[in-house]
């Protein structure tokens, strides 16, 4: 049985402007029937990197907490920290670069709250039947929210071919911990050029793992659990991760993360991509470059993974820009991911999204 996907192309009018498409593709979504008064309602967001500027813009997101709000809910935005040190690492400097990149509740109309707490530890483990994982470590204010609804900017990503709902679930719910096992089979390493021996990691470490001998942290793999607090409190960036799983594993398990993001409000779940600054890369750079095919537009779903692959496939149909990063596939209905990360098997996290439960591939695409 297919699941609607409700698209919103870009034209706007006096009739109708974007911003009217976005409040209607959340009512033909249920909103009204997802989300009840009073419900405290997660906006999951990507904040964007500070040099960015390709993430969804502020204002759209004001519509949809207006929206939020018209129904009586109680809408917060929300974003995780990262694994790496960047601008956004924990809560202050990501609240911080939030508001810098617009996100004041001058504009959004809702205030911000880190899921994962101030260093990214903040979080539940969540019970999954997975095919790889038992339990997934999951932000806790997702997990604590009533309802959910994800806003996702789609477009290309150097790990996982495209970046959706699926990734904004499954990496972006993730405490540190979750990222690192998504990323990681192994504990982190200290690379002894930055270490100075300060020993702060080792009093950041509750499993003993860490020793400073000759001036120099040593992680042991066999005592480290892999809660990645170490990573984050060291002030020469020493501590860092083995970026060792390969691609099919990380779309695996991100998918599993993603189940448990979502478990317990499958009926409370809402969710919208912005197909539009298709960038060849993650907004976690630093940067933003040329979109590889024109706005398409905004699609809608109660399914991630129904609305991922219909992202998908109107990105594939669109004409490639030249003069980007894309290397391949220009034509209408040329693989545009691989077009940018030709060793991407794009298609796994849609598959294994599918195998686990947590939608389907098969969509109608409504056009409004
Ligand atoms: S906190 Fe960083 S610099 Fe200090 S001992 Fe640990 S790894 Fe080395
Ligand atoms: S990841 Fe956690 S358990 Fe492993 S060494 Fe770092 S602080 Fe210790």
């Amino acid at each position: 049985m297919s699941v609607n996907v409700y698209f919103a192309d870009m034209r706007a009018g006096e009739r109708e402007n974007l911003f009217d498409k976005i409040g209607r593709l959340l009512h033909c979504c249920g909103l009204k029937e997802r989300i009840a008064p009073g419900d405290l309602t997660a906006v999951k967001m990507h904040f964007g990197e500070k040099g960015n500027h390709a993430f969804v813009r502020p204002v759209f997101i004001r519509r949809v907490v207006e929206e939020l709000k018209g129904r009586g809910a109680r809408p917060f935005l929300t974003d995780s920290s990262t694994l790496y040190p960047g601008s956004r690492k924990e809560a202050v400097s990501g609240l911080a670069n939030a508001v810098e990149n617009g996100f004041a509740y001058a504009v959004v109309g809702a205030p911000l709250i880190m899921c994962d707490g101030l260093r990214g530890h903040t979080a539940v483990d969540v019970p999954i039947g997975g095919e790889l994982l038992r339990t997934v470590s999951i932000g806790a204010e997702i997990v604590e929210a009533d309802a959910l609804v994800v806003v996702s900017h789609f477009k290309c990503h150097e790990l996982t071919g495209f970046g959706g709902a699926l990734k904004n679930l499954g990496m972006g719910c993730a405490s540190r911990s979750g990222k690192l096992q998504q990323h990681s089979t192994v504990a982190p390493e200290v690379a002894g050029e930055r270490c100075n021996g300060c020993g702060i990691c080792l009093g950041a470490c509750a499993h003993g793992a860490i020793a400073v001998r000759g001036g120099k942290s040593r992680i042991s793999p066999e005592a480290c659990v892999g809660c990645g607090r170490c990573i984050s409190v060291c002030p020469q960036k020493a501590v860092q991760v083995r970026w060792d799983q390969d691609a099919p594993l990380v779309m695996k398990k991100m998918c599993e993360f993603a189940l448990g993001a979502v478990q317990g409000k499958q009926g409370k779940t809402l969710c919208l991509n912005f197909i539009t600054q298709v960038s060849p890369a993650c907004d976690c750079y630093g940067h933003a470059d040329a979109p590889i095919v024109n706005d398409i537009g905004i699609c809608a779903s109660t399914d991630p993974v129904a609305l991922d692959q219909a992202c998908a496939d109107l990105v594939n149909a669109a004409p490639g820009n030249r003069n980007t990063a894309l290397k391949s596939g220009f034509e209408p209905g040329g693989d545009k991911f691989r077009g940018v990360w030709p060793d991407i098997d794009w298609e796994i996290q849609l598959e294994h999204g599918e195998k686990i439960g947590l939608g389907t591939r098969n969509y109608a695409l409504e056009r409004l």
